[in-house]
């Protein structure tokens, strides 16, 4: 099996470490990942400027390649230049990515870019409860989750968030309740206001949701769709308001 390996915190981050090792105990792996860190880079390309893939020593015989841009360009270069490959796998994030959270994600449109291109994509995320996640403890565990999801070839793009000291597995739905993005304002040493990006933690989840999973301390496993067409109010808006009848399918 051949295994593509990228995420969104930085080809240097102690998470694609982790994955790129217990990756390797299940076929070829190849690394290519972002120079610097790119979290909430969403699935942007870069396409005002040409990107470089440049060799990296830091995974040992595990071949490396780090590429000044986000993380769809890396999983899109990286297919385009090592061919045959079976699965994406994207991560292991520095913090969890669930809810309306993953629009955001560059962790996640790693591994949306690979099933846009036809290949199999798995998001993994972990919480981090101190400075780092204790990535050596989370190894068993992530290793359970690719014993699991490798063999699953009919699911084409899936979403793994694992907490700190993982239980079970469970197949969850994405938690679409509340968004909690929040804008806190600051002020900088010279006086002047800025504005943080940040989030406010969800207070209510609902059972079978991934924030659900996470919070019971299991492993959340979402399957994920490209489509983001509301099929369901498709056929209400035809049924009920009509547009212009030449254009009707
Ligand atoms: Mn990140």
């Amino acid at each position: 099996m051949r295994i593509l390996v990228s995420n969104d915190d930085g080809v240097y981050s102690p998470g694609i470490a982790c994955l790129a090792r217990v990756a390797r105990r299940f076929g070829e792996v190849r690394v290519v990942a972002p120079d610097v860190e790119q979290s909430a880079a969403a699935h942007s390309i870069s396409i005002t400027r040409p990107v470089s893939y440049r060799q990296t020593p830091i995974f040992g015989e595990i071949e490396g390649y780090r590429v000044n841009g986000t993380p769809a360009d890396c999983v899109a270069l990286g297919l385009f230049l090592w061919e045959r490959v079976d699965v994406v796998l994207s991560g292991i994030n520095l913090g969890p990515n669930l809810g309306y959270g993953i629009w955001h994600s560059g962790t996640v449109a790693a591994a949306k870019q690979a099933a846009l291109l036809g290949v199999r994509g798995i998001a993994l995320s972990t919480s981090v409860v101190h400075d780092e996640p204790d990535f050596a403890a989370l190894e068993p565990h992530v290793e359970r989750v690719l014993s699991a999801l490798l063999p699953v070839d009919d699911l084409p793009l899936a979403n793994v968030n694992l907490p700190p000291s993982p239980g079970a597995m469970r197949w969850t739905r994405q938690s679409a309740r509340a968004y909690d993005g929040k804008v806190v304002p600051g002020t900088d040493p010279m006086g002047r206001q800025h504005y943080w990006f940040t989030v406010e933690p969800t207070i209510q989840t609902e059972p079978g949701t991934d924030l659900w999973a996470m919070e019971h301390g299991d492993i959340s496993i979402t399957p994920l769709v490209l489509d983001v067409t509301d099929h369901g109010e498709l056929e209400r808006l035809r049924a009920e308001h009509p547009l212009d009848p030449e254009a009707a399918p």
